[in-house]
Parts: C-alpha cells; structure tokens; sequence
C-alpha cells in the first residue's frame, strides 16, 4: 500500500498557519500532520510543495453545474462533467443542488449523483441539495417559474426515501413547509429557508420545526422593504434580520464580486463571522465557458441565462443568474475583500460548510483521520495540485 506524503507545507489548520508540515497519506485518509522528518520507505511517494500553502478541499454545498453540464440534466455523463470541472478549481466535496423542475427530473438527478458518489477521479458527492422546486412564487428569481410548487408529502417523500438529500430547502410561507422540515429533520438534513418572501413570524415557525440555514444571503431572500409590500405596515424583520439574530443560524454568500459589494461581504463576515457563513458558488453549467446562452437547470426545459464569461444574467440583463466561476475564486476574492484572515476564508470553504451539513467527522480540515482531500495553492490562492480522498487528481 503506498502512502502519499506532502512535505515542507506551509499548512492552514482552521485557526492558524503552521510552515514546515508534513502530511502523511494513507488510504485516502490523513494519517499523520507534524513537523517529524519523514523517513524514505519504498511504499511512501513524496510530493514537495515547496513552502507552498496546503490547504483542506474546497467543500460545496451550493452548486449546479459546470463545463455544460447541469446536474439537472439528470444523466452520469453530466454528474461527471459537472463535478470533474469544480474538481479542478479545488472542490473536493460537493453537494449537487436542484432547480425547479419535474419530481421525475429530480429523482433521475439524485440517482444519477448516488451512482456517482465515491467515483476516484470525482469530487466526493455525500449527498444532494433539494433546493428546488419549493420557492415562493414572488422569489424564484432565474429559475423556471413553471417548475416551482408548494411541498406536498407524496413527492418529497420519495426524495427522502432515497436517504441521498443531505441539505433541504423549502421557502417558509409556503403551505406545507413546516411538514417538510420536520420531515427533512427526520432524514438528518441541515434545513435552509431560500428563495423566500418570509416573515419573522414564518422564520420562527420555521425554525421551530428545524430550519437553521438560509441559502445565498441577500439574494432571492425577503427584507424589510420586500415584507412592506408584501404584508404593509408596520414594517416587519425579515430573513435577513432573523439569521443576524440568531446565533444558530447560519447562511452563505456568492463571493464572485459581481452579486454582493465587498462592504457587504465585510458586513456579513463581521456579523456571522467565519464558523456561520458558508462560501459557496452557486455556480451553473458556463463554469469554464465562453460568453453565450445557457440553460440553468434541465438541458430540456430550464429557463434561459446569459453569460457574459464573468457572470450569469437574465435574459434581459436585468438582474443576476447565479455564478459561472469555482471555489478557487470566490477564496480569493473573500481573502481580497474583507479583513477575515487567511485560515478563516480557508474555514468558509471548507470546515465550516462540512460542520453545517454534517460531514466534519470525515473532511474539512487538515486533522488526522479524516479524508485526506487536499490543495497546493501559490501565493495568490491559485490551485497547483488538487489531492481529493489521497489521490493527486491534478
Ligand atoms: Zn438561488
Ligand atoms: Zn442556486
């Protein structure tokens, strides 16, 4: 059996930076992190990263696609595309999310990812975001109207059965949304409330059956002008003040630097700070491609975006249709923006979602035990290998 060690690291831990590492592999797990001389053995292969920083995989738990695939499209081919792309940008874990769309499309999607899970050369898949199709109506924002409805137990029921939905959206005014949580809370799922118009009141109940995570802060999400319109006067706390609030919350930003301002970013890393805000991509099938139009979601029948090569837009470049880049540059833009430090950016990506959608005990950080899901980055936060479960896959 031979072992991977990764020699004179300047490694990132979740709360510091150690120069000098070596990290031992071994069947695909981190066996040893330490400054020990590593003795020469015919079974040990070594990789010298040169006083480079070594990092923890990057760990996505919102994301549709990439390099043409959408994970919608429901078919392996796709699954692979999809998640071999944000492998190269330093994904290591992933969580394929689902759009609006038909209860068969989905169930074709969760099959198609389950056959995919643990594939060497492919991030690994613990399970799916059910995001879609519970939105309300007035926040479904670049989905497919069409496709989005209120929970009913018949069909979600069937999603959970598959015992593959890791994390669970439902917007919580909907009818039937606190059934759903509570239904998701039984199948284990870090529960989020997106694509909402939600009350405080909504939020409470909410959260009373489960719900602890709201998807891409600020974005298709209520706050107090939007529950004016909806509800009038007096003014009402929305989402946004309820996950502030509350320290069991926990949320994630789209770091590309075209959806939020870096004040924004600032504010949320301050407020939340870096163990209840998430980085994740959000990032649909033009990952990698050029500027044209796209489907988001199902190659058949999801709704039309554009991609300028930088982000996605409604068709009439009126508003944003989520992201079109990877892990690795919303690292670096989080790192660029805001005075988090370097191992609290690096925890965003990687501890911190683990932890939320309870996937620590096997990934997320450099520790001893767990899966041995790595990076080399240069100075500038850019990948030079990618080590996913004691593989260099690039
Ligand atoms: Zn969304
Ligand atoms: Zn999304």
């Amino acid at each position: 059996m031979t072992r991977l060690a990764i020699c004179n690291a300047r490694a990132v831990l979740p709360d510091r930076m150690e120069d000098n590492v070596n990290i031992v592999c071994r069947n695909g797990l981190i066996e040893s992190v330490s400054a020990d001389t590593i003795a020469d053995s015919t079974d040990l292969l070594r990789m010298d990263a040169e006083g480079q920083l070594v990092v923890p995989g990057y760990i996505d738990i919102h994301v549709h696609g990439g390099a043409g695939a959408d994970f919608m499209d429901g078919d392996v081919d796709s699954i692979r595309t999809a998640a071999k792309a944000h492998l190269r940008h330093g994904t290591t874990t992933l969580f394929p999310t689902t759009t609006t769309g038909s209860a068969k499309q989905i169930l074709n999607m969760i099959d198609a990812c389950r056959e995919n899970s643990a594939e060497p050369d492919l991030p690994w898949l613990p399970g799916i975001h059910l995001y879609g199709p519970y939105f309300a109506a007035d926040k479904v924002g670049c989905h497919s109207l069409d496709g989005r409805r209120s929970p009913e137990s018949d069909e979600y029921q069937r999603y959970f059965a598959t015992e593959f939905v890791r994390i669970a959206t439902c917007a919580a005014e909907l009818d039937g949304a606190e059934d759903f949580y509570r239904a998701a809370a039984k199948h284990n799922c870090l529960i989020t409330c997106g694509h909402s118009n939600a009350s405080w009141a909504e939020m409470q109940a909410a959260y009373e059956a489960g719900m602890r995570h709201v998807d891409h802060f600020w974005c298709a999400m209520s706050s107090v002008p939007s529950l004016r319109q909806r509800l009038g006067v007096p003014m009402q706390a929305s989402m946004a003040e309820f996950v502030l609030m509350t320290p069991e919350m926990s949320t994630e930003v789209i770091a590309d630097g075209y959806h939020l301002s870096p004040e924004l970013l600032e504010f949320a890393y301050r407020m939340l700070g870096p163990d209840r805000l998430c980085l994740v991509t959000d990032c649909n099938r033009a990952l990698d491609l050029p500027a044209g139009d796209y489907r988001f979601g199902s190659q058949q029948d999801g709704s039309w975006f554009y991609s300028d090569g930088r982000v996605g837009w409604a068709p009439d470049r009126s508003s944003l249709a989520s992201s079109v880049v990877g892990m690795d540059h919303m690292v670096r833009h989080m790192r660029q923006s805001t005075t988090a430090s370097l191992p609290e950016v690096i925890r965003m990506a990687s501890l911190t979602p683990a932890r939320r959608a309870g996937i620590s005990d096997r990934t997320g950080s450099l520790q001893v035990g767990k899966q041995a899901d790595l990076l080399i980055l240069n100075s500038e936060l850019e990948i030079q290998r990618v080590i996913a479960r004691g593989n260099p896959v690039s």
